[in-house]
């Protein structure tokens, strides 16, 4: 869909790098998603899909109105998201998912996208666990920290 800047017309690299979600006010820095980044000038794009689940995520922020987030890692689950892209706003909304709140961060990680795919029923596992950090089970635990392992490569 990009082929080049719309700046300068230099080509676009894909890489996994952040870029930022705009909701009327908000502003979320996404963490380590896939971008097309200008060569020369360096400007970001997103292509369609990464740019649907970006909008969606910070419009669901914006319109929760209590996460006191500005950064929002998805990088372990933004493949399962794209899947669920109509259903990512209502997720969050609706706390069908709760997603897991480190600070000022937002964490998305897979297996809650994919525990809602497999049962269709709604946010049982999320309701088992602590959403303020505390008393998270092992395999989210593990998730967890391959994704900090991630991150700091
Ligand atoms: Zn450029």
């Amino acid at each position: 869909m990009f082929n080049n800047c719309e700046n300068d017309g230099y080509p676009l690299i894909e890489q996994i790098g952040n870029a930022k979600g705009y909701w009327k006010s908000k502003v979320i820095e996404f963490e380590s998603i896939p971008i097309l980044c200008c060569e020369k000038c360096q400007n970001i794009y997103l292509k369609q899909n990464i740019a649907i689940i970006v909008q969606e995520i910070t419009r669901a922020i914006y319109d929760l109105n209590e996460y006191d987030v500005t950064t929002v890692n998805i990088s372990s689950s933004y493949k399962s998201i794209i899947e669920n892209k109509r259903e990512i706003y209502n997720l969050l909304v609706e706390k069908k998912i709760y997603p897991i709140i480190d600070n000022n961060k937002l964490i998305i990680i897979a297996k809650d996208i994919k525990s809602f795919e497999n049962k269709g029923d709604l946010g049982l596992l999320a309701a088992a666990r602590n959403h303020n950090g505390e008393n998270f089970t092992e395999d989210v635990l593990k998730e967890i920290e391959e994704m900090k392992n991630y991150e700091d490569q």
